[in-house]
């Protein structure tokens, strides 16, 4: 059995663990990550490592997952907004520091591969992994392959522009998919609907402590839950941004599946029913053409630890 230690690096969190070749994570840390001082973020991710191998001297290698542009040689995190990171030559770093070789991956490629080897894209050699958390990342599987693109940083999706002048988008554009159709796009909608009409959003105000700005995602899922109308129009809106996505992308690539991950997906048929239903709508050639399945990812949060264990492995 070999060993290999996938880490999940975040804007918030450092998550690592220990996984077999069957994809299961043996031993599990997590530490908070300094995302404003680079060195440190580094010697974090070197500290978890040490410690994993500490109970496990059998790791053979390490897999990183991390936010941000990756360069085609899967050493040097080019650019990450959210862990001050420049040309951060991050392989070779905590290569010196853990002695053991070292693989670099976008997460959302990362987490992607995760479930399209142990999750809920087993099997399907032509799939999209779309997480919709704070933002929107995604990975893409073509022949069974990750697809990165002809310099790393491919399947960027969040950051097609559906509406031309919209939102202002992190990344310094505007109008961008991870706007409209990620967990931060549901809390928008909500506070929203809570500020301009605050007689409809009565369940959403209550739970929020009565300020339309204590609402958080966690609460909008479960006045969906309860039934609530305004928080099931919060997420029909979300889930029709979703869809309309979805069906853009395969109107592109034609995958066999997608799986959706990210907090938003804990929310399970209340988010994908609605996202079936807009993107059977809005599909290029529909009623003519095979129609892809849409999934809820199985690994969870474990899905980028999981992935890229298993791209140190290859
Ligand atoms: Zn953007």
């Amino acid at each position: 059995m070999a060993l290999t230690i996938g880490v999940d690096v975040g804007g918030t969190k450092v998550a690592a663990g220990v996984v077999d070749d069957d994809g299961a994570i043996l031993e599990k840390v997590l530490r908070p990550t300094p995302s404003t001082d680079p060195e440190e973020t580094a010697l974090v991710i070197g500290e978890v490592v040490d410690l994993l191998r500490g109970k496990h001297p059998e790791v053979a290698a390490v897999g990183l997952g991390t936010a941000g542009f990756v360069d085609e040689d899967r050493s040097t995190v080019l650019f990450a907004p959210n862990l001050a990171w420049r040309d951060e030559p991050i392989k070779k770093k905590v290569e010196d520091h853990v002695g053991l070789p070292v693989v670099v991956e976008n997460d959302g490629n990362a987490t992607a591969w995760g479930e399209a080897r142990f999750g809920a894209g087993r099997g399907q050699d032509f799939m999209v992994c779309v997480t919709l958390g704070t933002g929107i990342g995604a990975g893409i599987i073509i022949h069974g392959e990750l697809s990165r693109g002809a310099f790393g940083i491919g399947a960027e999706a969040g950051h097609f522009r559906v509406v031309p002048d919209g939102r202002r988008c992190g990344c310094g554009n505007r109008g961008c998919w991870e706007q409209y159709a990620s967990g931060n796009a549901l809390v928008h909608e909500a506070r929203d609907l809570a500020r301009v009409a605050p007689a409809m959003a009565g369940r959403l105000l209550e739970l929020g402590g009565g300020r339309p700005d204590g609402i958080n995602g966690h609460q909008v899922t479960q006045a969906a839950r309860e039934g609530d109308p305004a928080a099931l129009e919060c997420f029909r809106t979300v889930a029709q941004w979703a869809g309309q996505g979805l069906a853009d992308l395969g109107a592109i690539l034609d995958p066999g599946a997608f799986v959706i991950g990210g907090g938003l997906s804990d929310a399970g048929d209340l988010l994908l029913d609605p996202i079936r239903t807009a993107f059977e709508n809005a599909l290029t050639g529909r009623g003519h053409r095979p129609k892809p399945q849409i999934r809820i990812a199985e690994l969870g949060p474990a899905a980028g630890i999981v992935g890229a264990a298993d791209l140190a492995r290859i």
